[in-house]
């Protein structure tokens, strides 16, 4: 295996590696491989880790709180003081600043979005009523995060992301701008970079003083335990740097159990200002009698405390570090060196973040599709789908068993160097 960088080679040297890619890929794609990787979803051992709290109903015959009320009935517009706890230590923010929603955050971003833009946020005129309104989108960033903006028809303003986390100078910049709104931000183990934002990062947003009085931060702190390595990323807690800079009310912090416990079943929580959650309250107590009890009474007796959880995410740690290994090393082994592709080297969350050469990407996953291996579509991780250099892959390690996993890195591989190598055969003339 060659080391040099390939854009140094001959056209021959090139064409020697496309044909032995070429090749290679043949062979893999005869194999019949079916795997589908395109979404970071867990494992069926990490749905496993979780079991308990399927039991935890059955071994009580008591369904009341420590309030008494009975969580089988309707009740508790904000959800079960335990479990707020548990969010509260999670993100630091107090537990009576804290609504639990259902199964999925997401749908608390999407309610949170769909106000502001019917009824407006924070008492101002709604934005469906103010013209263009924008959104900063931290990109590459999370597809989901963009699907919710661009159904309500939200102009997205991409912004670089950079070690520290989004481009701040940029941001700063662009928030004079009245018409934008908010900032979608993963801000721990950041999907899909990895990168945790750096305390100046998180200053920066708790200082930012936007021309819009309506303008929110979507702090979606969705992979806030999920560590992979003995270095845990440290996180500022967003909280209180707004608090010191009385910008408060300018924050949302979303987080669930999604990829704790299980999901599309576990517990969503908001935080945020006293002022941010009173106004939330009047359209929450509209829309629901009461988030599900129950499933929140299993999940705190099951996990008990802040700690409890913690200890369940080393397990899931112990399945997903090898995984995560598997796909650094078939990079590193197949790609070290080539200067065809750069990678992430996560200490947390789901994703290897990759980026091949300019113009490949969807190439490559196309590659890979047509061999039996579904990766999340190329360009998924920016607005509107639309990767300005084609060059982004998102690779979700978590849920393929280890063996079919080494077979996609080497399928991934093989793909890579192959799209390489015709892309700067083409550029050759
Ligand atoms: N935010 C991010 C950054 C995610 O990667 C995901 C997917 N796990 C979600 C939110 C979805 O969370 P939920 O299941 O709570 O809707």
């Amino acid at each position: 295996v060659s080391t040099r960088k390939m854009k140094t080679m001959s056209a021959g040297e090139l064409e020697a590696i496309e044909q032995e890619a070429l090749r290679d890929y043949e062979e893999i794609k005869s194999r019949g491989m079916s795997l589908n990787m395109s979404r970071g979803i867990p494992c069926v051992e990490q749905l496993d880790l979780a079991l308990g709290v399927l039991e935890a109903l059955h071994a009580r015959s008591e369904f009341a709180n420590s309030n008494g009320d009975d969580c089988r009935n309707y009740g508790v517009w904000n959800g079960l003081l335990e479990m707020r706890e548990i969010f509260s230590e999670l993100l630091g923010v107090p537990a009576d600043q804290i609504i639990l929603g259902n199964n999925s955050s997401l749908q608390m971003m999407f309610d949170t979005i769909s106000q502001g833009f019917t009824h407006g946020c924070g008492g101002h005129t709604p934005w469906c009523r103010q013209g263009e309104v924008k959104f900063l989108c931290p990109s590459p960033g999370y597809d989901r995060h963009f699907a919710v903006t661009e159904y309500f028809g939200i102009k997205m303003l991409p912004v670089p992301m950079l070690p520290t986390g989004p481009d701040m100078d940029m941001i700063e910049e662009l928030c004079k701008d009245p018409s934008v709104k908010g900032c979608w931000c993963v801000p721990k183990y950041s999907n899909p970079t990895g990168v945790t934002y750096s305390d100046e990062t998180v200053r920066r947003f708790a200082r930012l003083h936007p021309a819009a009085p309506d303008f929110r931060i979507m702090w979606d702190n969705a992979y806030c335990v999920h560590d992979l390595t003995d270095e845990p990323a440290e996180l500022l807690n967003i909280y209180d740097e707004c608090v010191k800079e009385g910008t408060e009310d300018q924050v949302i912090i979303f987080a669930s159990t999604s990829k704790i416990s299980f999901p599309g079943a576990g517990v969503a929580a908001l935080a945020s200002s006293a002022k941010t959650i009173a106004s939330l309250k009047g359209r929450t107590t509209v829309q629901t009698i009461g988030s599900d009890k129950l499933n929140q009474l299993r999940h705190v007796l099951f996990l008990h405390d802040a700690d409890g959880v913690k200890s369940l995410m080393k397990g899931h740690r112990q399945i997903l570090a090898p995984k995560f290994r598997i796909v650094l090393d078939a990079l590193e082994r197949e790609l070290g060196g080539l200067g065809i592709a750069r990678w992430s080297n996560p200490k947390g969350g789901y994703f290897v973040c990759l980026d091949v050469l300019e113009g490949c990407a969807k190439r490559v996953v196309g590659l890979c599709r047509e061999a039996g291996v579904t990766l999340t579509d190329a360009g998924a991780t920016y607005p509107y789908g639309n990767d300005p250099h084609d060059s982004n892959i998102r690779i979700a390690p978590s849920f393929p068993p280890q063996e079919e996993l080494r077979d996609a890195m080497e399928l991934l591989c093989v793909a890579i160097k192959l799209a390489a190598a015709e892309k700067l055969l083409a550029g050759r003339g």
